[in-house]
């Protein structure tokens, strides 16, 4: 199963990201992390991207494309896998068709997780993240339990630079320009609608309802194949 978890940045894919795919055992693309990681690496693609990033803008189509085309034709995602972040244009979203054509992969089943915009702005400012594993925390609704430090491993947690409220406004206007209109292209696709202003458990409930009987069709169709 290809999912494709799909709403504006703080919306909280990161977070039902993790429980889903540990409830699935498929590994999670975000490509947000691995452009932090291509940074953090100091690579050719790093440094590329790490000016965008801090401005809040959109890191170029032919970049990220290349770098999700290595990832997800890895073995591990043969299974199926979850993207975050990814399609983020029209452009993207036409490549990943073509992406899952090839690897003869069933098309994504899409979950977007819808937030109003007032919303997003409070909650960036007050998210926190481990810079080891990347776990996501919110101060006021999902703090760790020891304060400033992740709860998996101890680690300091930080803020994203890009977390600052200039540069949250700046995505968020990315997002209403060029991401928004990627919902179009999965009009005809398997599309829920998620109200994301819930708590995590809820949201993850109504998508494991969703999901479940779906996954009895996909083992079907596996068996069958
Ligand atoms: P959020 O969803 O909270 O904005 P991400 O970690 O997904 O955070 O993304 C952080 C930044 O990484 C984005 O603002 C953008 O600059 C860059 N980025 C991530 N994914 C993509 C993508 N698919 N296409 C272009 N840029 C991307």
């Amino acid at each position: 199963m290809v999912l494709l978890l799909f709403g504006p940045p703080g919306c909280g894919k990161g977070t039902q990201s993790r429980l889903i795919t540990s409830w699935l055992k498929i590994p999670a693309i975000s490509t947000g992390e691995m452009l932090r990681a291509e940074i953090q690496a100091g690579t050719a693609l790093g440094q590329a991207a790490q000016s965008i990033m801090a401005g809040g803008g959109l890191v170029g189509d032919d970049l990220v494309n290349e770098m999700l085309l290595q990832r997800v034709s890895k073995p591990d995602c043969s299974p199926g896998f979850l993207l975050d972040g990814y399609p983020r244009t029209v452009e993207q979203a036409e490549y990943l068709d073509r992406v899952l054509d090839d690897l003869k992969m069933p098309p994504a089943v899409v979950l977007h997780l819808d937030v109003p915009n007032d919303a997003l702005v409070g909650r960036m400012s007050s998210r926190r993240q481990c810079p080891k594993c990347s776990r996501v925390y919110n101060l006021l609704h999902q703090p760790p339990r020891v304060a400033g430090l992740c709860d998996d491993d101890a680690t300091p947690l930080i803020t994203r630079k890009d977390d600052r409220e200039e540069v949250v406004r700046a995505r968020l206007e990315m997002y209403d320009c060029l991401t928004r209109p990627v919902l179009a292209h999965y009009q005809h696709t398997d599309y829920f609608q998620i109200r994301g202003d819930r708590s995590p458990g809820y949201i993850f409930e109504e998508i494991s309802g969703i999901l479940e009987p779906r996954l009895g069709n996909v083992q079907q169709a596996m068996e069958a194949g």
